[in-house]
């Protein structure tokens, strides 16, 4: 309590005269405030301030005087100037989605026109789409694809795996659809989506978990068939939390309600995670991407470890822009150190979103805005990689991993 008045008068500019002669208040009502002070409610050191009310000095809390706008309305315009590369269309150089959702535009030969000019507006070179499309669906895409002279090195596919029912006799029926499959032309194998670990059940009813040996049989024909497997796991941590004041998320789960894991339903977020690790260290010799960073975007540190343990596992930067742009200095080097172990992939295809992933990964702009509030409650920053990472990161990552794609014309 005396700590708090000192650091308040001497804060305030009152001299440690008064503070020091001011009377001791009795040990059960909270102490004045100075003259002239707005103070408000005192608190004990280490609680937290009541509702409605911030701390403004040392254990003091304070309500706002005017309304507060809630935090759905509260929009402050930043007033910093500062110089900056802004935001320009076109990525440095030519690009590789390798998370590609662009199900709707493949339909067609006006919708792959379409998604071309799209395309070469952010210098998207190569759409690799991974909407799981398989047999015979797979066939008439990779037919539309191949028959578009502007089109047919634009676009490659991964293939899916049914992974429901798993159970005897379901390896065999899997391992024949992927050969067919990479006779068609799939150069991988996804996205294999979160319900994979979350929701998937085994013919038995039991919950298909991500490292279950029944799979074993089609990781290994993935590593034969040098076909990488795009896994997307669990979804970020907190949606697998309770929903209050601390929860990072809180606008976004708030909104979207369905995308929370209540604990009594659905495995832990590091459940999730062990299995998916034990499934990349149970086939060493299959290559697994991780979509979005494996989630572990807000603690690199933990991907680090991963992309050291685990030699045939990369990941993908699609949808945690957000985490990458708020720590500017580790998220540089972290790409430098682990330069051929990440992919760029965007998932929802959003021209105009894209952008932001050039701005982030070639600028040294301060403090600027990201496309979707509800995600990040905070500015972006560039992390300036050097041309010789941007190349990795944009192409040649995914072209080392894919063999299957032969597309000449890339540059050096
Ligand atoms: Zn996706």
């Amino acid at each position: 309590m005396l700590r708090t008045r000192f650091v308040a008068a001497l804060s305030l500019g009152l001299s440690l005269a008064t503070a020091a002669s001011a009377q001791q208040p009795p040990a059960t009502q909270p102490p004045r405030p100075p003259a002239g002070f707005r103070g408000g409610t005192q608190i004990k050191p280490g609680e937290e301030c009541p509702a409605g009310t911030t701390e403004i000095r040392p254990n003091n809390c304070l309500a706002p005087a005017s309304p507060p706008p809630s935090i759905v309305d509260y929009r402050p315009k930043s007033t910093l100037i500062v110089p900056s590369a802004g935001m320009k269309w076109k990525a440095k150089y030519p690009v590789v989605d390798f998370h590609g959702h662009p199900s709707g535009l493949l339909g067609n030969a006006d919708g792959l026109a379409r998604l071309g000019a799209s395309m070469d507006s952010i210098n998207v070179r190569l759409m690799i789409a991974a909407d799981n499309v398989s047999g015979d669906r797979l066939q008439r895409t990779m037919e539309l694809v191949n028959g578009s002279p502007t089109m047919k090195d634009r676009i490659r596919l991964l293939t899916g795996i049914n992974l429901s029912g798993v159970g005897p006799g379901w390896a065999a029926k899997a391992v024949t659809q992927l050969e067919a499959d990479v006779k068609g032309g799939a150069v991988g194998i996804g996205e294999i989506g979160k319900g994979f670990g979350l929701s998937t059940r085994k013919a038995d009813g039991t919950r298909l978990r991500l490292n279950d040996p029944d799979l074993d049989p089609i990781w290994e024909a993935a590593a034969r068939l040098k076909m990488p497997v795009f896994i997307h796991t669990a979804d970020p941590q907190e949606f697998f939390r309770e929903v209050d004041n601390t929860n990072e998320r809180w606008l976004e789960v708030s909104l979207f309600p369905e995308r929370l894991y209540p604990q009594d339903k659905y495995p832990s977020f590091n459940q999730l995670m062990a299995e998916r690790d034990s499934l990349f260290l149970r086939h060493p010799k299959t290559t697994f991407v991780a979509a979005h960073l494996g989630w572990h975007a807000n603690d690199l540190g933990r991907l680090g470890r991963m992309f050291d343990k685990m030699p045939n596992v990369l990941a993908e930067v699609g949808a945690v822009l957000y985490d990458i742009a708020r720590q500017p200095r580790s998220a540089h080097d972290f790409f430098i150190k682990y330069q051929d172990r990440l992919l760029f992939g965007k998932d929802s295809f959003q021209p105009e979103e894209y952008p932001y992933y050039w701005r982030v990964f070639e600028s040294r702009d301060d403090y600027f805005d990201y496309y979707r509030n509800y995600h990040a409650f905070w500015k972006l920053y560039g992390i300036d990689l050097p041309d010789v990472v941007l190349k990795k990161v944009y192409y040649q990552n995914a072209l080392r991993i894919m063999p299957a794609i032969q597309i000449p014309g890339w540059p050096k």
